[in-house]
């Protein structure tokens, strides 16, 4: 296999993966009742909606039908995240503290698969692909620091009940 297909490959990957996390960021912000964090899951769900498209925009350049292929490590996040929220539904502070670890879950998951999708990219010298991978990565690492922040009043909160 050549780079090139693999990079197409991976592509595929966090597109399937990003449209997933499309679906699943409302349930998120439905299930999380710190402010704050809801904020944070309806904002990060807009700007998802824009990397998508700068995905479609990258598969253009490529030349490629955009086209996603299924990727177990999102749906295996997720389902995670949906067990969570049954075993740990209440009290809020700490289902909000699980929230925030999915969340981070799936960001540290999309900067890994950016970060590779970046680096092949500048290898095989596709310039403006890696200005629109590089958006997309900076978003994640922002949502992902954002998570931590929030986790610094959320997590001593959880920590009080009981
Ligand atoms: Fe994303
Ligand atoms: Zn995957
Ligand atoms: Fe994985
Ligand atoms: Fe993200």
């Amino acid at each position: 296999m050549k780079l090139d297909a693999l990079f197409l490959d991976t592509l595929k990957d966090i597109y399937f993966a990003e449209r997933q996390i499309l679906k699943a960021l409302p349930k998120m912000t439905k299930a999380a009742q710190e402010p704050k964090l809801k904020e944070g899951f309806t904002a990060h769900r807009e700007e998802t909606q824009g990397q998508v498209e700068r995905l479609q925009q990258v598969f253009e350049i490529l030349g490629k039908r955009a086209q996603g292929k299924t990727c177990e490590t999102i749906h295996g996040i997720i389902e995670e995240c949906e067990e969570l929220l049954e075993k740990a539904a209440e009290p809020s502070a700490v289902r909000d503290a699980g929230l925030i670890a999915c969340g981070q879950a799936v960001e540290h998951y999309e900067m890994a698969r950016y970060g590779t999708l970046i680096a092949w990219a500048g290898v095989l010298d596709k310039k403006d692909v890696v200005a629109l991978l590089q958006a997309n990565l900076d978003q994640e690492k922002k949502a992902d620091t954002l998570l931590t922040q929030i986790a610094g009043s959320v997590n001593p909160a959880a920590a009080k009940v009981g």
